[in-house]
């Protein structure tokens, strides 16, 4: 007999991931959809949907991982800032309709939850996740629990600044020379487009950088001097033993982007943080936020063990 599955669902953007997962953090069943761009009650039609084509008896929790600070308190979804859903009081909604305990969480800590508990970070209590897609998240599991910071806002690793008055930000942030305007996706895609024309991107660097060409090994080689700088300074404040480098972006480009971002981290990091810290590429791919969301719903509150 084994203990019950869980859903998890990853809200992102354009889709929402959902799987069943079990307690050792493998995916039993997935599904994907669309995530709808019209308005709220659309998305939460959808969310329904993905768990309700999920569900079956050996499921005892949901957890949902939302692109949002998350009101634990409430269980509410405070607002997200690239789809339609603002102060939505998600986890009675799904509890309501679907009768079993759901946990939430931000999109970025269930990614670093799923790594921590499934993937890179397995064993370690002190671990920071940086996830480098379109934007940059972070996630910080210390001392063996998630830290969250007030309405499970923290812990936003992007949005430091390692450049005063450097580049603006992206999106709604207004702030300058964030670590996110450096070393993500869309950084990088910037970049590759300055120096290679308008149809480039930051895979097309990966790309051109794997075939041996110099100027896009140096321009992912200077996004990961960036990124060490952001690497030094969380290392001074969390003393992890582990930074995993995980999103589409940061995976991609991890070997040209460790070797810099380590001796730059390394060079900012005080002892004895400086000699313990280690930095991993992430292991679960794209299941990272989905597999932490269901690890939120193994937590979450009267999760209901179930034989399978
Ligand atoms: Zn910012």
């Amino acid at each position: 007999m084994q203990a019950g599955h869980a859903i998890g669902v990853d809200l992102g953007g354009t889709k929402i991931l959902a799987g069943v997962v079990a307690p050792d953090g493998s995916v039993v069943r997935r599904r994907e959809r669309a995530t709808p761009q019209d308005s709220q009650e659309h998305v939460i039609a959808e969310l329904e949907a993905a768990v309700a084509e999920l569900l079956d008896d050996s499921v005892g929790g949901i957890g949902i991982g939302a692109p949002s600070p998350i009101d634990q308190e409430n269980g509410v979804v405070v607002r997200c800032v690239n789809l339609p859903l603002e102060n939505a009081p998600l986890r009675d909604r799904m509890h309501e309709r679907f009768g079993i305990p759901v946990g939430l969480e931000n999109d970025a800590n269930a990614a670093a939850i799923g790594e921590w508990r499934a993937g890179a970070g397995r064993g370690e209590d002190d671990v920071v996740m940086l996830t480098l897609g379109t934007g940059v998240g972070g996630g910080v599991i210390s001392g063996g629990k998630p830290f969250r910071g007030r309405n499970g806002a923290g812990a936003e690793l992007g949005h430091v600044v390692i450049v005063h008055d450097g580049r603006p930000c992206q999106g709604a942030c207004t702030g300058h020379g964030h670590l996110e305007a450096y070393v993500s996706g869309s950084a990088a895609t910037a970049a590759a487009r300055e120096a290679f024309g308008p149809s480039a991107d930051a895979h097309r660097l990966v790309r051109l950088a794997d075939e041996g060409d110099a100027t896009a090994k140096e321009l992912l080689e200077n996004a990961g001097r960036h990124l060490g700088s952001g690497i030094g300074s969380f290392v001074n404040v969390f003393a992890p033993q582990l930074v995993v480098i995980g999103g589409g972006f940061g995976v991609a480009a991890f070997d040209y982007l460790c070797g810099p971002a380590e001796e730059v981290a390394r060079r900012e990091a005080l002892e004895p943080m400086r000699s313990n810290v280690r930095l991993a590429k992430a292991e679960l791919g794209t299941a990272a936020g989905l597999i932490g969301a269901a690890f939120v719903g193994f937590e979450a509150p009267y999760f209901i063990q179930k034989t399978t």
